[in-house]
């Protein structure tokens, strides 16, 4: 058996190496090609394009004023089936060694290998060209920051800093509140936001109407003089079928949150609706965004008629009770919670995986899925909400407002809401 491998191996050895000898052989003829067509290029272009815009792939960014002027950075965005190890590798100028002890030095502040698409890293460099730091935007908020010192590297948590102004942003519902915010000038995050903050008393799923009016004051950030995602929804006025609604982020004692114009919080245990606006509009455009419709019909039962596979959100933080096949209903989610309060959720096309009886589930997340199983006739949400075992009707829910803000903070709450009032008439 043994010599019989190596005969087999042995001409497969040979022709591997002819193969190698072919391959560099080309690839030297390639690389030789490419310089010189990139000569010729330079030669044309020199004119009008220095030559190190041609052959630089890693954009350089100016330096932010706080640091030396002598450094170098390069900036580099993580793609699709970037390698951690490789990225570092490539643009920070690291071997395997350096690479190796940058994560485990940094491990207890944050894992490198778990690096996201989309994400930056900069790297800085000194006079003799060594990366003597590293740059991680965590997320919107924090940033990592890895420093050399020999060959040791310490990491810590940062805070991004922006340079904030206070914007408005006004407009007319014309089509989706979605396409209309953004043409205002919101980002989409924001414009999420403001769906979740009304969720208590807007139904942004179906009670937005044409001429319906919005005002949000916000954070506008900016970082080194590049654009930047929003910050903090400061104020905001939302005027429904003719109704206004205010809300006003403010600081009671530590606990952030947004309050009514009498200093209520807004949150209450039950969300206007069971369909979340977030996971309705999220990556949707308005044109193919699907008109969402609600019908109340007898024993205050709701229909929502919505595509199949809408997520469907809990009301209210509450316990499953059952998630199972009940004949008519199809599929259906039955929730209990605090208050004598009951929900239930039918005609499912599918459970949220790994939802269970007698788990805990909190108010917004998801439950389930649209769908059209028992006596149906069509994609659609059957919910219905029950106080002590007896059918209520979810749209007028007499739920008590919330927590009012007492004390020393009343005074700052009313400075705080004078501040806005202008902008929000
Ligand atoms: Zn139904």
């Amino acid at each position: 058996m043994k010599s019989r491998t190596r005969l087999t191996l042995q001409p497969r050895k040979y022709s591997f190496r002819r193969k190698l000898i072919v391959g560099l052989f080309f690839l030297a003829i390639v690389f030789l090609f490419f310089k010189g067509t990139l000569w010729l290029k330079n030669a044309i272009f020199a004119k009008e394009k220095p030559a190190e815009q041609l052959i630089e792939k890693i954009e350089e960014i100016s330096m932010p004023e706080t640091k030396k002027n002598t450094d170098r950075v390069v900036e580099y965005k993580i793609s699709d089936g970037d390698i951690p190890a490789e990225v570092f590798q490539s643009n920070g100028k690291l071997d395997a060694n350096d690479v190796e002890s940058l994560l485990s030095c940094a491990k207890d502040v944050y894992d490198f290998t778990n690096i996201k698409v989309g994400q930056k890293l900069r790297f800085y460099f000194d006079e003799e060209e060594k990366t003597k730091r590293i740059e991680y935007d965590k997320n919107n908020e924090a940033l990592i920051v890895v420093e050399r010192k020999a060959d040791e590297f310490s990491a810590c948590e940062e805070k991004i800093s922006y340079e904030v102004s206070q914007s408005t942003a006004r407009g007319k519902i014309e089509n989706f509140f979605y396409v209309d915010a953004m043409e205002a000038g919101l980002q989409e995050a924001t414009v999420l936001e403001v769906g979740d903050i009304f969720s208590f008393d807007i139904d942004f799923t179906t009670e937005i109407q044409r001429d319906d009016e919005f005002v949000i004051i916000y954070e506008k950030r900016s970082r080194d003089g590049q654009s930047a995602p929003d910050g903090k929804i400061l104020g905001a006025k939302f005027i429904n079928s003719g109704t206004a609604y205010f809300a006003y982020y403010f600081d009671n004692g530590g606990k952030g949150g947004y309050y009514d114009s009498e200093g209520r919080l807004l949150e209450r245990q039950f969300l206007k609706a069971p369909l979340s606006y977030r996971h309705i509009s999220s990556g949707f455009t308005g044109a193919r965004m699907h008109p969402i419709t609600r019908k109340v019909s007898a024993h205050y039962q709701i229909d929502y008629a919505a595509p199949t596979g809408t997520p469907v959100s809990a009301a209210a933080h509450g316990t499953v009770v059952s998630a199972h096949f009940e004949g008519g209903w199809g599929n259906i989610i039955r929730l209990t919670h605090d208050n004598g309060y009951t929900t239930h959720y039918g005609h499912l096309s599918k459970f949220a995986q790994g939802l269970r009886v007698g788990e805990r589930v909190s108010r917004g997340q998801i439950i389930g899925y649209v769908g059209s199983t028992g006596w149906s006739t069509g994609p659609h949400l059957d919910y219905g909400i029950k106080l002590n075992g007896v059918p209520v009707n979810p749209l007028k829910l007499d739920l008590p407002k919330g927590e009012p803000i007492t004390g020393e903070q009343i005074k700052l709450f009313e400075e705080t809401k004078n501040k806005f009032g202008d902008l929000l008439k």
